[in-house]
């Protein structure tokens, strides 16, 4: 049931002042809230937003992961390493480290390490783009809220 608020508070859902006078909605045993505060509706629209974002970005890094230098080097014809599929994932973490060693050694050997620089740094500029260009609805309702 919304009332005018007969003392200052605070409004736990959108943390603004609520002054005397204010139309508010308070439930026995809750705190008095704006009886027009919408920030559940914002905190949902904000959260849906973040979803599609992580799941756009998810679906671009699926199709473009990131170049990896024991990859690239196995691309062009490094001996490969299979991680066996028990490590756990401290151990496959180490494997991986001690794999993209061998490979930068390889790479400097071969004369690639510049080439996968560059790819690398490709991808990583691809990256921001996608990541700018699925961010663009986010930034700007942000900024209209402010
Ligand atoms: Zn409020």
């Amino acid at each position: 049931m919304a009332f005018a608020a007969k003392y200052r508070s605070r409004c736990p859902n959108c943390h603004q002042s609520i002054e005397v006078g204010q139309t508010i909605e308070a439930k026995r045993g809750q705190k008095a809230r704006h009886a027009d505060c919408n920030q559940n509706a914002k905190d949902e629209a904000a959260t849906q937003r973040t979803v599609a974002y992580v799941r756009t970005m998810g679906q671009w890094l699926r199709e473009n992961p990131e170049p990896t230098m024991s990859g690239f080097a196995v691309e062009h014809g490094a001996p490969t390493v299979m991680l066996d599929g028990c490590l756990t994932s401290e151990e496959r973490r180490y494997a991986e480290a001690e794999h993209t060693k061998q490979a930068r050694a390889w790479l400097a050997r071969k004369g690639l390490l510049a080439v996968f620089e560059v790819e690398h740094a490709v991808w990583e500029q691809k990256r921001a783009r996608a990541e700018s260009m699925f961010h663009v609805g986010r930034s700007a309702d942000n900024g209209d809220e402010r």
